[in-house]
């Protein structure tokens, strides 16, 4: 969703609140491409501090399906942002615009703010090294590929399965290659 916060740049100390959503649908990064489940409506407040910068806060919930590290299970992985940013607005008193304000990025040259782009950073930062299914998720059989957390397979630490080693045996010749 994008929003046109122009006039919050001139309205000197005054303060607004939008309700904005969530339109993105999956979160794509270097880690990989994760869908996104319904991020519910939320409040950004908008106060202009001084007719110096803008600051936005709000909290966003929502959660992305991540595969479990371990035993690669998607996960629903829920994320609370809370979301606290300032904005230096880049017309300076002195009518000077200096070139090397960094400007949000997830606002362009119109002042329109591009929700999405702002929960994707905050999302960047909040994503987890690693996401497990459960504490104890005991993965998959690197022998058999069996899920242990629903059935045991009854593999041999160390000893290859005789109903694996022929695949084994090929993977090495690959590797050889
Ligand atoms: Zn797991
Ligand atoms: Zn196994």
């Amino acid at each position: 969703m994008k929003i046109d916060i122009s006039d919050m740049y001139s309205l000197t100390d005054k303060e607004t609140t939008r309700e904005v959503h969530i339109d993105m649908v999956e979160m794509k990064s270097k880690a990989g491409c994760f869908p996104i489940q319904a991020g519910e409506p939320f409040v950004l407040t908008i106060a202009n501090e001084k007719g110096k910068r803008l600051r936005l806060t709000g909290e966003a919930r929502l959660s992305a399906r991540i595969p479990c590290d371990r035993c690669l299970e998607d996960v629903s992985y829920p994320f609370h942002l809370v979301i606290d940013k300032t904005v230096m607005l880049t017309q300076a008193d002195d009518g000077q615009e200096d070139e090397d304000d960094e400007v949000a990025s997830y606002i362009d040259e119109e002042r329109v703010l591009d929700v999405d782009r702002l929960i994707f950073g905050e999302l960047l930062v909040n994503w987890p090294a690693k996401v497990l299914c459960r504490n104890d998720c005991k993965g998959i059989c690197p022998k058999c590929g069996t899920n242990l957390n629903r059935a045991a397979c009854g593999c041999e630490q160390g000893v290859p399965d005789p109903r694996m080693a022929q695949f084994l045996d090929v993977f090495q010749k690959f590797k050889e290659v």
